[in-house]
């Protein structure tokens, strides 16, 4: 997708070039440049963007408005303009690959958008912007530098930048708060999301709805005001909606309180409220320079670059060397599941959600109706929220047809798994759907760490098995790891990716190993977290100095969640893999015998209030302390950055060895398998992103210590050694 465009463009001195096509001609279409053209419609003229998919504010199309314009000014004859898009939308702004070119020092300045913007606002005559599709950042911008602006009743405006770490360039700061208030300029601008045509209307935004042909209306929009004497608002001089300081002050108070919730520690929201703050104190050329120093600086931030290699990895992680685009699909009209359990349930919403008719089939009649219940349960939480009618959950649930047999499974053209994490278990069942599946069905398995060939192998159809490795809850959480087994068939692989965007996810692809990408990481950190509790750290340090580096919640308080049961079963099922002298954590196993499973107990790492809130508990604290005492372990305080540095490492490590192993395809596919599974923020960029920007060299180095002090778990990954060594990145890094 396309986003805004807001170079560094902070000359105010345009000179608008003249049309390169020769003399205005008074009849037909004019060629400003080969992006920007012009049409005279009787007295006035029609200026068209055309640059092709989403009239993007490329090189161009910004210099040709204002040529456009500037005709429009000069020549006696023409008495306004009407700007529209060709195609699908209006402007909707730029490559945001130009924001990199910016930021590499590969491209020193962009256009004089600022200065395009003014000329434009200038012109004697008056102006309509015709919106369509979306006008966002940049486009929004331009719009806003028109005089009047009319949209379609589907039309969307925002500006979306901060959701890249930045925020409006072009004076959007300084002019949307003048058109819409200063309350609903600082939410579009701090948070980033649309509104509609509606809703813009109320606000003063745009001046009026156009149900018909948008063009004939922004036409008949125009005659009208030349017909009252051809007023040119411009939207710079008015400053009737900038408040007064006291409301204002509650209101940037209100933001700043949100901003700093809804975007704990990203600085680009921030910066759009100071901007809009500025918009209100200061003239509108200071307030203009204000917003350029904060784009600046946004622009220059790791946050950006972060959010921005975020915005192209989910791009990219749909691209699958030997799986190309072209792969022919498999067509997905039916689906059934078995096992209605935490898992089983979340996924058949995924499918309802989608349209998609599934079976779910469970063992017993109380586990089927407890699990239908949990659906029902959930999309009644989403009508009272709103996000939904009681019709479209009616309509949703009429698509899960719950069943203790296995009748209907011969038609699915999918079925996933989702029973108890055991091998022998998973093994009959899949010998099971392979009696009754049809051929070319897809048999999928939602385990989080068993071998996918092993599990495959207990069919006649290994090439049709795959594991569609979903997180809890599952029809919230975003992520589909998507394992490969030896055998996967490529269709199976290329249908799989495109269901996941089908279900609204984000599939990644992977290899077979345990845990795959995502937990085998996180067992490494779990780990670390917890050895570092035994040391001295105590459990709300641990967490406290994660949450404070934007993980949603910290390891320790997520075990709580999840159920320290949970791994402790698994633990005991595998002690017979643990390596002899390796160093394992002590202290969740002695909770768990003590009961203490987590929330769902009521404690576990944490004792848990009635509001689930956790509080340290000074129980846990002695049983540590204990511990680690008696198994003769030095304990000490920690610094957050220690906390931080053990942990990052211990995933980014083990990412390494994933990454050398060819388990993930590039560093990216782990970054948005941990942004989009593990709640990790998206503005540092992902476990392997964050590395890069520390530089490999350090991390080596500390990792290196880590192994001297800790021992065997902290080999470094040869991976790791040969980048850092190199001066190489992750982001770097094709595997041969
Ligand atoms: P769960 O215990 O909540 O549900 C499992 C369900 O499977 C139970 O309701 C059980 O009655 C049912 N079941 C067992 N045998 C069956 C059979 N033969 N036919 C039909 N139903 C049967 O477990 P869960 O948390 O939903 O986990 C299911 C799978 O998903 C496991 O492999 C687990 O590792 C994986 N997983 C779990 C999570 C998580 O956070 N809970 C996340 C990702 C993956």
């Amino acid at each position: 997708m396309i986003f805004n465009c807001l170079f560094n463009l902070f000359r105010h001195n345009f000179d608008p070039v003249r049309s390169p096509g020769g003399p205005f001609k008074k009849e037909g279409k004019i060629d400003m440049n080969s992006l920007v053209s012009m049409r005279r419609d009787g007295e006035i003229v029609v200026i068209t963007v055309d640059n092709p998919p989403v009239n993007a504010l490329s090189p161009g199309v910004p210099e040709g408005i204002a040529a456009a314009i500037a005709e429009v000014a000069a020549d006696e004859t023409i008495r306004g303009a009407v700007l529209i898009g060709a195609g699908q939308t209006f402007i909707a702004g730029a490559d945001i690959r130009e924001f990199g070119k910016i930021t590499s020092g590969q491209r020193r300045e962009g256009i004089d958008f600022l200065g395009v913007i003014r000329s434009i606002e200038d012109c004697p005559k008056p102006t309509v912007a015709a919106i369509h599709g979306t006008a966002f950042g940049g486009g929004l911008e331009v719009a806003m530098g028109f005089h009047y602006r009319v949209a379609v009743p589907s039309a969307q405006l925002g500006q979306p930048e901060v959701k890249l770490g930045l925020i409006p360039g072009a004076a959007g700061t300084q002019r949307l708060p003048r058109l819409a208030g200063v309350e609903l300029a600082t939410r579009m601008c701090a948070e980033g999301n649309p509104i509609p045509a509606s809703e813009a209307l109320t606000a003063g935004i745009i001046d009026r709805i156009i149900e018909g042909d948008l063009l004939q209306g922004a036409i008949d929009f125009l005659h009208e005001r030349l017909a009252e004497g051809g007023a040119t608002h411009k939207t710079r001089e008015r400053d009737e909606k900038l408040g007064d300081e006291v409301a204002n002050k509650a209101i940037f108070d209100a933001a700043r309180t949100q901003a700093r919730k809804a975007a704990r520690g990203q600085m680009a929201p921030l910066a759009a409220i100071e901007a809009i703050e500025a918009a209100t104190l200061r003239s509108f050329d200071d307030g203009v320079a204000r917003e350029a120093e904060l784009f600046r600086e946004c622009l220059h931030s790791d946050q950006s670059k972060s959010l921005i290699h975020v915005f192209f990895g989910e791009r990219e992680v749909a691209r699958i060397p030997d799986v190309p685009k072209d792969t022919p699909q498999l067509e997905i009209r039916r689906a059934a599941i078995v096992g209605a359990g935490t898992m089983g349930g979340g996924i058949a919403m995924n499918y309802a959600n989608a349209g998609i008719p599934v079976i779910i089939r469970e063992t017993t009649r109380e586990a089927l109706e407890r699990g239908m219940a949990t659906i029902r349960r959930n999309y009644e939480n989403s009508v009272r929220r709103g996000r939904f009618s009681a019709e479209v959950m009616e309509k949703r649930l009429s698509l899960i047809t719950p069943q203790l047999d296995y009748d209907g499974f011969e038609e699915a053209d999918i079925i996933t798994e989702a029973v108890f994490e055991g091998m022998e278990l998973k093994k009959t069942i899949f010998g099971e759907l392979d009696q009754i599946a049809r051929p070319g069905a897809i048999l999928a398995s939602n385990t989080s760490t068993l071998n996918i060939d092993e599990i495959a192998a207990a069919t006649s159809r290994p090439d049709f098995v795959i594991g569609h490795h979903y997180f809890s809850p599952a029809n919230v959480m975003r992520l589909l790891e998507i394992v490969r087994g030896t055998k996967t068939n490529r269709q199976v692989i290329a249908t799989s990716m495109a269901l996941a965007r089908r279900l609204k996810k984000v599939g990644v692809l992977v290899g077979n190993c345990y845990g795959f990408v995502g937990n085998r990481m996180l067992h490494e950190y779990g780990r670390e977290a917890q050895f570092l509790v035994e040391e001295g750290a105590r459990p709300q340090d641990v967490d406290g100095a994660l949450y404070n580096f934007g993980m949603a919640m910290g390891p320790l308080a997520v075990g709580d969640l999840a159920g320290l049961d949970v791994g402790w079963r698994i633990r005991k099922e595998h002690a017979h893999l643990l390596v002899p002298g390796e160093r394992q954590p002590m202290i969740a196993d002695a909770l768990c015998e003590m009961g203490r499973y987590g929330q769902k107990t009521g404690a576990g790492w944490y004792r848990y209030d009635a509001d689930r809130r956790a509080i340290p508990d000074p129980e846990v604290e002695a049983l540590i302390e204990r511990l680690s005492t008696g198994a003769g372990i030095a304990r000490r305080s920690f610094t957050p950055e220690e906390i931080i540095e053990r942990t990052q490492y211990a995933l980014i490590n083990e990412g390494a060895k994933i990454l050398e192993e060819g388990i993930a395809l590039r560093a990216v596919d782990i970054d948005i398998i941990y942004l989009n599974g593990y709640g990790y923020p998206s503005w540092r960029g992902g476990p392997m992103w964050y590395a890069d920007t520390i530089g490999l060299r350090k991390v080596y180095d500390r990792v290196c210590e880590f192994h001297d002090h800790h021992g065997v778990h902290w080999t470094p990954a040869p991976l790791l050694r040969q980048l850092a060594e190199e001066g190489k990145s992750f982001a770097d890094y094709r595997r041969p």
